[in-house]
């Protein structure tokens, strides 16, 4: 179980210093017990309490890291159950797989779509993480030849699948120094597994067939050397993998289970490639640190990027865009201006459609902080003299010779204000930012 704030203290020097920058012992010990803190902070804890805090304070789940550079993988360390409870911090990764056993063409066809997998989502990169090298061939020579390959022609972390340990010794001579994962350890073979990946110093996976099993054997291979470990929690039945995935992780957050504190990775392979990417989509939400699909066409990959986005994203923070001017396309000193506010879903829906509409204008994301602009307006984070004061700040004046602000339809509301405030021509724009186009085209252009 994990220890209180006051089980802490006792542990404390209790002198109330102040040189961990808390007011008080006490104080520190609660932000320790939330794991908002960490003991290093406290100069004078003694050896034994650190040897007890230590290891209380760990974080539950651990964190594995795969791959190396600035692709490198980072799963684990995750603090709580529900995203609105804190956050999610390190995003799931997503791979898609490799067959060894596809001709040479084939091979590198797959590959390079499988390295183009990225799209751009709310003005951010978003893209998969890892190829996943499956023994399918079951010959170490071909595993070895195409893990070679992924390692020289993908900008990807690796995963390297294969229940044969000498097969899988044969790929790691190709690729060790990327840090792959070492998927296929099972209760028949992971000693000879856990060995690799000690003497590579790579992570590994471990599966079985129940969690009681898994549990025994992460607390084996973990004397055998290994610290890194994934729970592999793949299987047939949805239901019985969800039910796993959810019992880990409340394990390891509930209970402070240490033999199942690890991240877990999900294979997902269904004939149906829709229900291929919404199964995926699924575990990954709960609580998968890596998923594998088969699928890799962009529409498939995008669901699953964009729900990764979505949940690991701090709740309590919306995501902004910077406050300013915006140019859009080739503009001029007749280009209309429309404002908007500076949280990110809104100003790019905004942005596309004024793209769309191929009439080049200027965009105003005024400072509501990263709220909407039905909530900013509500709040009043937007009002006249908020959108007076954003013009003036960004010289708009400056940029067009005429004297004209088209507002969202949301808060037509304040136009009269505004006009008055700013002593510009308010024109009210479409309420919905799909509307923009045809605005632009009819009554802007009019
Ligand atoms: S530095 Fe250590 S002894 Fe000083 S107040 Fe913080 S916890 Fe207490």
């Amino acid at each position: 179980m994990a220890l209180t704030g006051l089980d802490i203290y006792k542990l404390l020097p209790k002198t109330n210093c102040k040189k961990c920058g808390r007011p008080t012992c006490l104080a520190f010990a609660m932000q320790l017990a939330q794991k908002k803190a960490s003991l290093s902070d406290c100069p004078d804890v003694s050896e034994e309490a650190k040897n007890v805090l230590g290891a209380a304070s760990a974080p539950p789940i651990k964190l594995v890291t795969v791959g190396t550079d600035a692709k490198k993988v980072e799963i684990g360390e995750e603090n709580v159950l529900f995203r609105h409870e804190e956050k999610f911090y390190h995003p799931t990764g997503v791979a898609v797989t490799i067959q060894d056993d596809l001709d040479d063409a084939a091979f590198q066809g797959r590959l390079k779509k499988i390295n183009e997998l990225k799209m751009t989502r709310v003005g951010t990169e978003i893209e998969i993480d890892l190829v996943a090298v499956i023994n399918k061939s079951n010959n170490a020579e071909k595993f070895a030849e195409a893990a070679k390959k992924v390692c020289s022609d993908s900008h990807l972390s690796i995963i390297l699948s294969s229940t044969s340990v000498e097969n899988m010794k044969a790929a790691l001579a190709n690729c060790a120094e990327k840090r792959p994962l070492i998927h296929g350890a099972n209760p028949e073979n992971y000693e000879s597994m856990a060995a690799l990946a000690k003497e590579k110093n790579c992570p590994m996976t471990i599966t079985a067939p129940t969690l009681e099993e898994l549990a025994d054997l992460t607390e084996h291979i973990k004397k055998a050397g290994v610290e890194e470990i994934i729970l592999d929690v793949s299987g047939d039945n949805p239901k019985e993998v969800l039910q796993k995935l959810t019992k880990v992780r409340r394990a390891a957050l509930k209970k402070n289970f240490r033999a199942l504190g690890f991240p877990m990775i999900t294979f997902v392979h269904e004939d149906d490639s829709f229900l291929e990417i919404a199964l995926a989509s699924t575990y990954l939400v709960k609580y998968a640190g890596i998923v594998v699909v088969d699928n890799c066409e962009p529409w498939g990959i995008m669901p699953l990027l964009t729900a990764r986005t979505n949940i690991f994203t701090d709740p309590q923070k919306p995501i902004q865009v910077e406050p300013k001017l915006y140019a859009v396309g080739d503009v001029k000193e007749d280009s209309p201006v429309l404002f908007t506010t500076n949280f990110s879903l809104t100003y790019y829906s905004v942005e596309g459609e004024v793209e769309g509409s191929r009439i080049p204008a200027y965009i105003l994301s005024v400072d509501t902080g990263g709220t909407s602009v039905l909530t900013a307006y509500s709040g009043d984070k937007l009002n006249d003299k908020v959108v007076a004061k954003a013009i003036a700040d960004a010289g708009v004046e400056a940029k067009v010779k005429h004297r004209k602000l088209i507002i969202p339809g949301l808060v037509a509301v304040m136009s009269g204000k505004l006009q008055e405030t700013l002593g510009w021509e308010v024109l009210v724009g479409p309420r919905e930012a799909s509307g923009i186009p045809s605005y632009l085209k009819t009554v802007w252009k009019s």
